[in-house]
């Protein structure tokens, strides 16, 4: 694909329901800014929003890829950096204006002007890639690249797992096991709650309680009713699929006084139904999660630390030239996290 030295090859979103290989120049850094080059770079559901047209804030023609790690390669001499050439870093893509009232009143992901690596400018799913140096966090040498990349997807469940402000000993019910439910169970579990999870495939299900953390585990439509009585239900509940009938299991099954949090990225289009009154009578928390605010350090530390086996979340690895055998199997579904090694 690439064909001359100063050229490198990407994965990019050139045109409704298709992500396309494709050679681009190796970007030239500007004041401000690290080249990293990319070790591993994870394949999202947002990448297939992207993909679909579904974001509306995505740029067309974008190199997709915004959970990726790497190597720094060059810091551009006009920038303070606290990493140096040869460090592996995580990139936290999210990169708010410090401008708008949302970044003046702590609330930086919620930002007017918010640009985001691999969707409104070019990200990771490429061998190179120019970022601002407050983008990148040094990883210690001990993680691995594929390891390191989970970093993103991880600092947002951070964040969620922050909003369902759990106390030790809550019952917490997980719905959707994917690799940000996984991660949900594993931060939920050492948070101190008793946790659940509700997912149709018995691979996931089984790694949920045997690598990540949950106490029981159920396919879809098995686990006991809740018949509405205000003691029955969990504490709080992480809907980590993005549907519309998830989102409602998700209010049905929380108790009296309890939390609920979207953390699925639903469809612009979806609605949901449910009953204001219940709602009202069992003074129900319903919160969401944008993002991952103030989450990438902590998500880094987590990862370094190793206490649980995170690279079970890495399910298959392709070679950036394989980018079309990769989005196949992401498609499938019945894996894991699909990571590139350019
Ligand atoms: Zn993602
Ligand atoms: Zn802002």
């Amino acid at each position: 694909m690439c064909t001359s030295t100063k050229e490198m090859t990407v994965a990019s979103w050139q045109k409704v329901g298709a992500i396309d290989l494709m050679s681009k120049d190796i970007p030239a850094l500007k004041s401000g800014e690290v080249l990293v080059k990319v070790a591993a770079s994870g394949i999202c559901g947002t990448d297939l929003h992207i993909s679909r047209g579904e974001t509306p804030h995505a740029s067309k023609k974008v190199v997709i890829g915004h959970e990726f790690s790497g190597y720094v390669q060059e810091i551009h001499p006009d920038t303070k950096a606290l990493v140096k050439v040869g460090d592996l870093v995580a990139i936290d893509p999210n990169m708010p204006c410090n401008q708008c009232t949302f970044c003046r009143n702590q609330k930086y992901h919620l930002c007017t002007h918010l640009f985001c690596i691999g969707v409104t400018v070019d990200g990771g799913m490429s061998q190179y890639v120019s970022v601002p140096a407050r983008a990148v966090i040094a990883v210690p040498s001990h993680v691995s690249p594929e390891v390191a990349s989970l970093a993103e997807p991880l600092s947002c469940v951070v964040h969620a797992v922050d909003q369902g402000k759990i106390k030790t000993g809550d019952s917490v019910l997980v719905i959707g096991a994917g690799p940000i439910g996984l991660m949900a169970i594993a931060l939920a579990s050492t948070s101190g709650g008793r946790v659940t999870v509700i997912e149709p495939s018995e691979m996931r299900r089984q790694k949920a309680l045997g690598i990540f953390g949950a106490i029981e585990a159920f396919a879809p439509g098995t686990l006991p009713a809740v018949d509405g009585a205000l003691g029955e239900g969990f504490d709080v509940v992480f809907e980590c699929v993005g549907r519309p009938n998830t989102a409602e299991d998700a209010v049905n099954f929380t108790k009296a006084g309890g939390t609920v949090v979207w953390v699925g990225v639903a469809k612009v289009e979806d609605r949901v139904s449910i009953s204001p009154f219940d709602v009202y009578r069992k003074e129900l928390t319903i919160t969401s999660t944008y993002t991952n605010p103030y989450g990438i350090e902590r998500a880094v530390k987590v990862l370094a630390e190793n206490k649980v086996n995170w690279s079970a979340l890495v399910s298959h690895t392709f070679k950036l030239s394989e980018f079309d055998d990769a989005w196949k199997v992401f498609l499938a579904g019945t894996g894991l996290k699909v990571v590139i090694k350019p």
